[in-house]
């Protein structure tokens, strides 16, 4: 029952807001940095216009971590960062410090106890994925399985800044991509279309939900067996697999027809260049657990020619402008077909593009 005192209103759900987390340099600063640099792979240094320092140590993490994993991650930053720490977007943990004497006995400290210090400038960062088997619920492969092989082959690439510039990386455990643009993306690629489970689909799918969510308009309502249900125009589909994620009994997830496809030469920033959308030279890998080597190759191949051939601060799509795909597909020895490099120049026309349901 409400007092006539109490006035204020509970709060019931909702994060706390973020500033009550940022470190007390980092809110005395903030918005007044006058430049940062990187002193040392893993480490970041911010000077404020105050005259403030505050070194920023990176590290890598699995991603799915375990609540002793986390205990140990706080333990460092009470002892270093007056207890302090965040997660980047690429899962990498930052400890921030305004004392530089911190740095090294904190390297010291996360190195022994496994996690890579790196990840920062000229370098491959951590992998941004998806959320797998764990998570999500139409997932046709591990993300963090496939990231976890190829960055036991990239370890040093994440420790080291050798790269022309930083190559960001994605994985995606489904063709809806949840992982986004990379300079190097590995997306899941189904070769077929759904198979649809006429039984479950009238109990359990809400009929217009599925056919709206079909991007080609390959779905149709029908009836089977005196009941209704839905069809798939197989010449139109795309195989995407949007309508599992709408309708469970529209399954197309196949551990062999289910494959990988590597994008390349994704950009957000408009630093140098303007931002660009990937394009595939790589698919039809299979979905080959736990260790996915014809994925790796194939990362590792763009990769080694990169870092070979790439200018200062080029990106990986500007080095792919700049020699053209013949070269690149000489150089990655990656093989060519006639599926690749498609820019979707026509899709705005034969999309289609109406949220309207369709009977
Ligand atoms: S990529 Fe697809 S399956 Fe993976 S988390 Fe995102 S939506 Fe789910
Ligand atoms: S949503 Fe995608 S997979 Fe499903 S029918 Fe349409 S194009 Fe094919």
């Amino acid at each position: 029952m409400s007092s006539p005192e109490r006035t204020w209103k509970t709060i019931e759900s909702g994060p706390h807001t973020y500033k009550e987390a940022l470190h007390p340099v980092v809110i005395n600063n903030y918005g007044k940095w006058k430049y940062h640099e990187i002193p040392r792979p893993g480490v970041l240094k911010h000077v404020g216009e105050s005259g403030d320092t505050l070194f920023t140590v990176r590290a890598g993490t699995p991603r799915q971590d375990t609540v002793d994993m986390v205990r140990q991650l706080c333990d460092i930053a009470d002892r270093y960062c007056d207890g302090h720490l965040r997660f980047t977007v690429r899962n990498n943990v930052e400890f921030l410090t305004p004392n530089g004497e911190n740095v090294e006995p904190m390297i010291r400290d996360l190195e022994a106890m496994g996690f890579p210090v790196g990840g920062a400038g000229n370098c491959v960062s951590s992998v941004s994925h998806t959320q797998g088997w764990l998570h999500c619920d139409i997932p046709a492969t591990d993300a963090s399985g496939v990231v976890k092989s190829m960055m036991d082959t990239l370890y040093n690439e994440f420790k080291h800044m050798e790269m022309p510039n930083k190559v960001r990386l994605s994985t995606s455990c489904c063709s809806i991509n949840c992982g986004g643009q990379a300079d190097i993306a590995v997306v899941v690629k189904h070769t077929r279309p759904p198979r649809i489970n006429h039984d479950h689909l009238s109990m359990i799918c809400e009929l217009p939900k599925a056919v709206a969510r079909c991007p080609v308009a390959a779905i149709r309502p029908t009836v089977v067996n005196g009941k209704r249900s839905l069809m798939v125009d197989e010449a139109k589909c795309i195989c995407c697999g949007a309508c599992f994620g709408a309708c469970p009994a529209m399954e197309i997830n196949h551990p062999e027809h289910s494959k990988f496809a590597i994008w390349v030469g994704g950009k957000n920033s408009n630093a140098r260049s303007k931002p660009s959308t990937m394009s595939i030279v790589a698919h039809n890998l299979p979905n080959n657990p736990p260790r996915w080597p014809e994925v790796t190759d194939a990362v590792g191949r763009i990769l080694t020619a990169y870092k070979a051939g790439g200018r200062p601060w080029e990106r990986v799509g500007e080095w792919i402008n700049r020699i053209g795909w013949k070269r690149f597909f000489e150089e990655t020895g990656l093989t060519f077909d006639e599926d690749m490099i498609d820019s979707y120049r026509h899709a705005r026309t034969t999309f289609n593009q109406s949220a309207h349901v369709r009977f």
